[in-house]
């Protein structure tokens, strides 16, 4: 039966244009016009994207389950102090969710790869704002409880996020209109300053992580005496941060493909394993957290600000609203005029055709 499906052929590097190129890897690129169908079955045969799509498509599933579990088994509808906790599942569900489905259908054309992307870069902010709302509710050390900073904390996570995406989406093309539009490029920042293009992306993604930490590495690394909350999830805590910085190591090393270019194309190249161990880290993240919910539930009550619609629910969906905004922006020039006329764009200098990296 399988034979008789016809799987598209894959090119090498030299083959698709170069908005298409990944770091190092040599083979496997799909067709930079690749059918939606083309896409989908793409998953099914090995290409350069396929173990990047699964590694974070099943993992989707599984905290979807737990999303499911935790509503219904711990009525999370009457309890408000577990929708810290739902949200944050939530956010785990979108970002691999956001994350394959870009990665299966960035080979549609150049425009469909940057809006795919600016749409995975959203779903990561809005992560590191669901980490922050669930560290305000149950990881803050005791003695920082209702602090200043833990009232401003979720503000500027919000804050964060729309700053993150921003330069995120930025890392791509520049400024939406003032440096790109449908069919010219003034400044294509991932070719001209590949370099900054990548800061910019690490930066991006490391920043809201680390601002969210705060509380969580003044509590296992820093904080001495009483009001450290020094108990046995702080194990859990050190895995998921260990595993943080791993990945955020493969992602901004491109090891072990940057060695031996060519030789991790289709199995092992960095992004796979920047993608299993953000999932672990997630894994291990939410387990801590679920700890702490269930250890620290007697005291929070009791001591920290009640969970209410405006520190959680309400930041979650102004950062929905705020984050799609961004993403629309970015994405507007290149949707104006998705059809390109092939002879105004074999003239000019390549670099400043968008249409010619389609
Ligand atoms: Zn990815």
């Amino acid at each position: 039966m399988l034979s008789l499906i016809k799987l598209p052929r894959v090119f090498t590097i030299n083959q698709v244009p170069k908005v298409f190129h990944e770091d190092s890897i040599i083979s496997g690129y799909r067709h930079p016009r690749s059918s939606a169908t083309d896409c989908i079955l793409s998953l099914f045969q090995m290409t350069n994207e396929t173990l990047n799509i699964w590694t974070h498509f099943l993992p989707t599933w599984y905290f979807l389950w737990k999303v499911v579990t935790v509503v219904l088994m711990q009525t999370a509808w009457q309890d408000s102090f577990t929708w810290p906790m739902v949200i944050f599942l939530l956010t785990c569900c979108i970002y691999p969710l956001a994350s394959s489905c870009a990665h299966t259908f960035s080979s549609m054309s150049a425009r469909a790869r940057h809006i795919c992307f600016f749409f995975d870069y959203g779903a990561l902010s809005f992560y590191s704002l669901g980490s922050a709302i669930v560290y305000s509710a149950y990881v803050f050390p005791d003695k920082w409880v209702n602090s200043s900073f833990h009232q401003y904390y979720i503000t500027i996570a919000v804050f964060n996020s729309v700053i993150c995406t921003n330069l995120a989406c930025y890392s791509r093309l520049g400024l939406p209109f003032l440096q790109y539009n449908h069919d010219s490029l003034k400044r294509f920042l991932e070719f001209q300053h590949p370099k900054f293009s990548k800061l910019f992306r690490v930066i991006a993604f490391a920043y809201p992580y680390l601002f969210d930490s705060i509380p969580l590495f003044y509590r296992v690394f820093l904080c001495v005496g009483e009001g450290c909350t020094d108990n046995d999830t702080n194990i859990l805590h050190y895995h998921h941060i260990a595993l943080a910085f791993l990945t955020g190591f493969l992602f901004a090393t491109h090891l072990p493909e940057r060695l031996a270019p060519g030789s991790f194309d289709y199995i092992g190249h960095s992004h796979q394993l920047f993608h299993v161990c953000a999932i672990l880290g997630t894994h291990f993240q939410m387990q801590a957290l679920e700890q702490d919910m269930v250890t620290r539930h007697p005291w929070l009550v009791e001591n920290s600000t009640p969970i209410t619609f405006g520190n959680s629910v309400g930041p979650v969906l102004l950062c929905v609203v705020l984050n799609l905004a961004i993403i629309f922006l970015y994405s507007l020039p290149l949707l104006l005029h998705p059809v390109c006329k092939e002879k105004k764009c074999s003239t000019g200098p390549k670099k400043d055709k968008l249409c010619l990296h389609s």
